[in-house]
């Protein structure tokens, strides 16, 4: 909405200016400034749709009431009684909100801070109703992302997979092609207000039933679209095939174009943003493109060094421990980690080795453990008490 015009500046009449003063003010005015008598000027046409707007406001005494008072009117936000069950009274059903406080330090007789004063109101005013001036004809919007989970397996995240989905999404409506407008005049419910003819709006604790700025106040839409109610669009369920490359991640999010919700009055449609989970394995873990995975060593593999096998994501491998090998030690196999399909390179696979001291049970590996302790009498936490 532009800035708010003084009506009695427009009129040219004096603020106690009487009916008779504001009715002869406007005739003489509509009268210069009439389209008919100006053709084509633009700034005739603006000064006297002004000119109606003023005498709109000043003719009317509940409008003017409310224009003297709060230095402006609107009729979405204060209906004067319009529609049933709209909100009445001085109060204009705002839940007790005295409005005169926001005013007042201008002053009804301060001609110079009015205007000042008026900007600041509308400025609130329009936050809590978003549509209040709003165009008739609202601007075209690009449809809004839509945002999916998805759950994929371990061996689905290392190899690439194809998953359908099916989402709820808007489309564009294919009976009025997205313009919302019925071929030949329909009439149907408001969407807006479900046919009430009155919408509830909140602002923090309060809030407000105010005339449906949808179908203003009728409850009924004429010449929308049957099928979308003049949305333009309209939900859908839709499958969509999307392809995970390989080696994607836990967290990884994929774009596919264009499936978002459609947009508004031909406007392009968002994109459909997949988050990928992927489930964990029970001894495989990802980390990155490298694939980590803890191995169990008995005390004689470790101790004398051996080969050993061990899994990874393409099959058995075999792995060196040395001689001496430590509880925790870490070996890694070049490029047998996960294919990143961005780099073309193999991530590494992780080895750690967990030393695995034997329950024993029968008396000659007891024997065998008691004659190993006397060969190596060595204080293992000797160093440890060097620190202390
Ligand atoms: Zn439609
Ligand atoms: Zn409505």
């Amino acid at each position: 909405m532009a800035a708010q015009q003084d009506y009695y500046q427009t009129l040219g009449v004096a603020r106690d200016a009487g009916e008779d003063d504001i009715r002869k003010a406007y005739r003489k005015l509509a009268r210069k400034h009439h389209p008919d008598l100006n053709p084509g000027d633009k700034a005739a046409e603006d000064r006297f749709k002004k000119v109606q707007e003023a005498y709109d406001v000043l003719s009317d005494p509940k409008k003017k009431t409310m224009y003297d008072q709060y230095g402006f009117y609107s009729e979405n936000g204060m209906p004067s009684g319009a529609g049933p069950g709209g909100p009445r009274g001085p109060n204009m059903g705002f839940g007790g909100f005295d409005f005169s406080d926001a005013f007042t330090r201008g002053g009804a007789g301060s001609r110079p801070r009015q205007h000042e004063e008026t900007a600041n109101f509308q400025d609130i005013f329009s936050q809590w109703f978003g549509r209040a001036g709003a165009e008739p004809t609202p601007a075209p919007e690009k449809g809004s992302d839509l945002e999916y989970g998805l759950s994929i397996d371990f061996w689905q995240a290392i190899k690439g997979t194809q998953v359908r989905l099916n989402i709820n999404r808007q489309e564009v409506c294919a009976t009025c092609g997205g313009s919302g407008a019925a071929k030949t005049g329909g009439n149907t419910v408001c969407p807006e207000c479900n046919g009430s003819g009155n919408v509830t709006q909140a602002a923090g604790a309060m809030r407000f039933s105010l005339t449906c700025p949808r179908c203003n106040g009728s409850g009924r839409l004429h010449n929308a679209c049957p099928t979308c109610h003049g949305d333009g669009r309209i939900s859908t369920s839709e499958t969509v095939d999307v392809r995970i490359p390989p080696g994607a991640q836990q967290g990884s999010r994929l774009r596919v174009a264009g499936k978002g919700n459609a947009g508004t009055h031909g406007a392009p449609p968002g994109d459909l943003y997949i988050t990928v989970r992927v489930e964990p394995h029970p001894f495989f873990r990802r980390d990155g493109d490298d694939i980590e995975i803890t191995v169990p060593v008995r005390i004689d593999e470790a101790g004398l060094g051996t080969k050993i096998e061990v899994p990874t994501i393409d099959g058995r491998a075999l792995l060196k421990i040395p001689q001496g090998t430590k509880n925790g030690q870490k070996f890694r196999l070049r490029d047998k980690g996960v294919l990143n399909g961005r780099t073309n390179t193999r991530g590494d696979q992780i080895i750690e080795i967990a030393i695995d001291a034997p329950v024993v049970q029968d008396e000659r590996t007891k024997e065998i453990l008691r004659e190993y302790g006397q060969l190596h009498p060595e204080d293992l936490r000797a160093e440890m008490w060097s620190k202390v």
